[in-house]
């Protein structure tokens, strides 16, 4: 990334950049953990049961935490959802656990399921245990590509079944977006390597990291090779503005500057701009404006198409950005990006309303804003390309993503998908829980 007189790096004092990108959420004492599991009702047929895609036994480890029995508790966790680490941290609970929780109501807050649920798994990763064990050897080899939530999720459930598990990952580190994509206020201290470790401390796993899926090898000789394939690539695709200019300096694709933040050793190394325009209304455009503010940015305003109630990211991200001091605007979208000797200067936008259909039109008035960087999140998309290369068989696709079935079975007969390359809610969670379905599915396939 080249930096220009208005985007620069290390705006901050070297301490500043310390407590910006620290944990965003401390983690409870023991203390706070008891006071908080005491608040849970045990409700028979928990509502957040119901909320959490993993199935997670909300009550019962919330029982364990207040009798002191946090080993317990964890191993629950776990057992449905074997990255409860990283989704204690990064699960929009609002909208899950937390936002059915019956003590959600006007005068009360909800149960701090997330919290607990990071003060349990913590407790275990911190005390280096195993707590699975696997079972008698299949003699199965299962392939899968990608070591994200997804990839890692069904990794760990083969291996606990019995079958040997080879994950090929592309980039050099596994984790996927927990890696290089969640804000790393969310997930500091190294946490996503930290659980990478766990899972694969149960043996059974051989992790394969630079091996790329149509470029190292294809899925025809995987599915001649292995018993079974999961794919679960994610997606690489990033949607463009479709505006001429888009190649100025200046204008980023906020993923890619994300996975550079979440990398980079020093964050007083990455360039900033002054004034900072984020278009999207997702957890991308969230994080990608509170960090550049938290980089040092002086002004940063967010601007979505829609409404408020539309953006994807839920009212509590739409909160914590505003809290962070960056501007949300809402009907607008860009008409035209305008430039200086190769650098973005300027961008317009043009103000939208829904017409009588409820379709979204432009208003015809416009305006501006001054800038020097721009950061694209308007959304990212599945390249199936990798896949087709060398491929005998083509798969099925389903709006632009791999169609599969309940037990994520793909149109191919030992093929199954997962995670973000197949239509869903596009969380952690919901990815982990593809993992764990389609293990379920591949295991009963192997043993006939
Ligand atoms: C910026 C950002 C912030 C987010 N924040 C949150 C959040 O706060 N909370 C939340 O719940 N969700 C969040 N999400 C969504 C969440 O990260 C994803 O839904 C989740 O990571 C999907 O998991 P996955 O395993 O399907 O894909 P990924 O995490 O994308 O992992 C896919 C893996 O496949 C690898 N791969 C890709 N192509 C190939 C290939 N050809 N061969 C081999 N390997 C390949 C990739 O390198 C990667 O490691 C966020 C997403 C983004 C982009
Ligand atoms: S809904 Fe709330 S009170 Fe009831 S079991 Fe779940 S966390 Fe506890």
């Amino acid at each position: 990334m080249t930096a220009s007189a208005d985007i620069q790096a290390g705006r901050l004092r070297p301490d500043d950049y310390v407590e910006n990108f620290n944990d965003v959420h401390p983690p409870l004492d023991r203390k706070r953990a008891l006071i908080e599991s005491a608040r849970c009702y045990y409700c028979y047929d928990a509502p957040c049961v119901e909320a959490c895609p993993t199935g997670i036994d909300i009550p019962s480890f919330i029982r364990k935490i207040s009798t002191d029995n946090v080993k317990g508790s964890a191993v629950d966790i776990l057992t449905e959802n074997i990255m409860g680490g990283a989704c204690a941290r990064v699960c929009p609970t609002e909208i899950l656990c937390e936002g059915s929780c019956v003590r959600n109501t006007q005068e009360e807050k909800p149960v701090n399921i997330g919290e607990l649920q990071r003060y349990a798994t913590d407790h275990l990763f911190d005390s280096g245990q195993q707590v699975f064990e696997r079972a008698a050897s299949s003699g199965k080899k299962v392939a899968v590509v990608g070591a994200g939530p997804a990839g890692l999720s069904a990794a760990h459930r083969l291996s606990l079944l019995g079958h040997d598990a080879v994950v090929f990952e592309a980039r050099d580190k596994a984790a996927g977006l927990n890696e290089y994509g969640i804000a790393a206020y969310k997930v500091p201290n190294d946490f996503a390597q930290r659980e990478v470790e766990f899972i694969l401390s149960l043996g059974g796993i051989e992790l394969r990291c630079g091996q790329a899926i149509g470029k190292d090898f294809s899925l025809t000789e995987l599915r001649r090779d292995y018993d079974a394939v999961f794919l679960s690539m994610g997606m690489a695709g990033v949607n463009a503005l479709g505006l001429e200019n888009e190649d100025l300096e200046g204008v980023v694709d906020a993923v890619d500057y994300i996975a550079q933040l979440r990398q980079s050793g020093d964050l007083a190394q990455l360039p900033v701009g002054r004034k900072v325009v984020v278009i999207g209304g997702g957890n991308t455009a969230i994080d990608i404006a509170v960090q550049t503010k938290r980089l040092g940015a002086e002004d940063v305003t967010l601007v979505y198409r829609r409404g408020k109630d539309n953006m994807n990211a839920t009212w509590h991200e739409q909160e914590f950005a505003q809290l962070n001091g960056v501007k949300i605007k809402h009907w607008a979208q860009p008409t035209k990006l305008m430039g200086q000797d190769g650098q973005v200067k300027e961008i317009e936008f043009e103000y939208t309303q829904l017409d009588d259909n409820g379709r979204l039109m432009g208003t015809g008035d416009h305006f501006s804003l001054l800038v020097d960087q721009v950061f694209k999140a308007i959304g990212q998309s599945f390249v199936p390309a990798p896949l087709m290369n060398g491929a005998a068989d083509v798969l099925e696709l389903s709006s632009g993503r791999i169609a599969v079935d309940e037990d994520r079975k793909t149109s191919l007969s030992d093929v199954w998908a997962g995670g973000d390359c197949v239509t869903g809610d596009d969380l952690t969670v919901a990815a982990v829980q593809d993992g764990k379905v389609a293990a379920g599915a591949i295991d009963r396939h192997l043993r006939g």
